[in-house]
């Protein structure tokens, strides 16, 4: 039987003692009475050279600082008389990602259409991005849950595409800047039916869709610099009942922990609420990161009209067949597949078959590695190991494995040393920060001499 003293008993929720503080606990038997539902809508850079409609550039050259407003044109800027050509790079890597996620891609003609408001984000005052017929549609991703030792289903809606904004940047003195470089990159836009039955769902969901626009290279992905951003809509109901409770939609969520944390507390809220017999309201929330909370931005009342109508300065898209055969030839093994081979095939434990292949760049260390003839078990403790730990203390200066210094080739001539029982086991882990540094590892027996026994 629960706890007496919790507010919510038939949850597996209780309010963590003075601070007020919402907590997941997921010792307590889960809720019998309500039902989580979320749905999860994701925006991603796409990773193109220029902008969606102009030649602009869509990062700095190499070695240029990052000014605003200097990646800009007549197109991207709205100026009348100007006109948009599609770019082509875009197009593919949202059919891409629509091929990885078992989507169907449209060959039909797929018109782009405006989406008209008014905001000094937004130069022309309409943004183009595709309504009544998305790119991609009816998909699906199966989503690994670790915290609850299962998968889940989740449907994709749609994948589209279309433009980003430029950035506002509020100064809290009582004005903000607009930095238009942004305005104009190639976004996508991919919706998921309802299908998410918690917090941690959600979370897994986010990290297995990022892990795969990475490995398609159709995005960086990255929560942080904003390449990805994620907003989570969630309503609870009776267990039974076929309709859905009021929805709440979650925006700010900078990385997938908020993402967790912000449905947790929104569940613990709406089930508070009908617990009460209290409304709640249909509108959109921010989350506080500080606070711990989501805080209402705006009812659904003033919701906009977009008034949405086709763009007459594009032809519609009508990607052939061969195009959409010849991306699917071109889909690379994704993680949750090579997961699967590293378990049946190499032996290797969930776990280490988990962290090696939740990033392309470590996936790809790692069979370097074991292509060296060095025993699959042996090289995953140390590439999920040791080697992940060292990029987790870099993670800030977003440093992969493909940017380290000391390559598998490297690794295996350590390995060797320590499976030789030349040197002990400890001994990697002691030089492994120098060769990070150096260009070069040195000969075994140089190395083996300074550093071994
Ligand atoms: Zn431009």
């Amino acid at each position: 039987m629960a706890r007496k003293d919790t507010r919510c008993p038939r949850l597996a929720w209780t309010k963590a003692g003075t601070s007020g503080r919402h907590r997941y606990n997921p010792g307590v038997a889960v809720t019998t009475r309500y039902e989580t539902i979320i749905g999860i809508e994701v925006h991603a850079q796409l990773r193109t050279a220029s902008k969606m409609f102009c030649p602009c550039a869509t990062a700095p050259g190499e070695g240029q600082p990052d000014e605003p407003n200097t990646r800009v044109c007549p197109i991207c800027m709205g100026m009348p008389g100007t006109l948009p050509v599609i770019n082509r790079r875009a197009v593919e890597l949202v059919m891409l990602t629509g091929l990885a996620l078992g989507c169907h891609v449209e060959t039909d003609a797929v018109r782009f259409e405006r989406k008209n408001y008014f905001y000094p984000d937004l130069p022309k005052g309409y943004q183009i991005s595709q309504y009544a017929l998305p790119l991609s549609s009816n998909g699906r991703l199966e989503v690994p849950v670790a915290a609850e030792g299962t998968d889940v289903m989740v449907g994709i809606t749609r994948a589209h595409l279309e433009e980003d904004t430029a950035r506002l940047l509020h100064g809290g003195r009582g004005y903000t800047l607009v930095d238009y470089n942004r305005a104009g990159v190639p976004l996508m836009e991919i919706v998921t039916e309802p299908d998410i039955r918690s917090p941690a769902q959600a979370r897994a969901y986010g990290e297995a869709l990022r892990d795969i626009l990475r490995y398609i290279g159709a995005s960086n992905a990255d929560m942080e610099a904003g390449s990805m951003r994620i907003e989570g809509n969630v309503s609870v109901r009776e267990v039974g009942s076929d309709r859905l409770g009021t929805k709440v939609e979650v925006k700010n969520l900078n990385s997938f922990r908020s993402l967790e944390r912000a449905m947790e507390f929104e569940v613990v809220r709406h089930t508070e609420a009908l617990e009460r017999g209290e409304p709640l309201s249909q509108e959109t929330r921010g989350w506080d990161e500080g606070k711990g909370r989501t805080i209402v931005q705006r009812s659904k009342e003033e919701a906009n009209d977009y008034r949405y109508f086709p763009e007459p300065d594009l032809p519609p898209l009508r990607p052939s067949e061969e195009w959409v055969d010849e991306l699917r030839a071109r889909l690379p093994e994704l993680p949750a597949a090579r997961r699967a081979r590293y378990e049946r095939e190499l032996g290797l434990s969930p776990y280490d078959a988990g962290v090696l292949t939740s990033d392309v760049a470590l996936a790809d260390y790692f069979d370097g590695v074991v292509d060296l003839d060095i025993p699959a078990k042996l090289a995953a403790n140390w590439v999920a190991g040791e080697f992940s730990r060292l990029l987790n203390v870099h993670a800030v200066d977003r440093l992969r494995a493909s940017d380290v210094a000391l390559r598998p080739d490297g690794l295996a001539e350590l390995l060797r040393e320590v499976e030789a029982g030349r040197v002990s086991a400890g001994w990697p882990r002691r030089c492994w920060p120098r060769r990070s540094r150096q260009g070069t590892l040195p000969p075994a027996s140089s190395a083996t001499e300074a550093w071994g026994r």
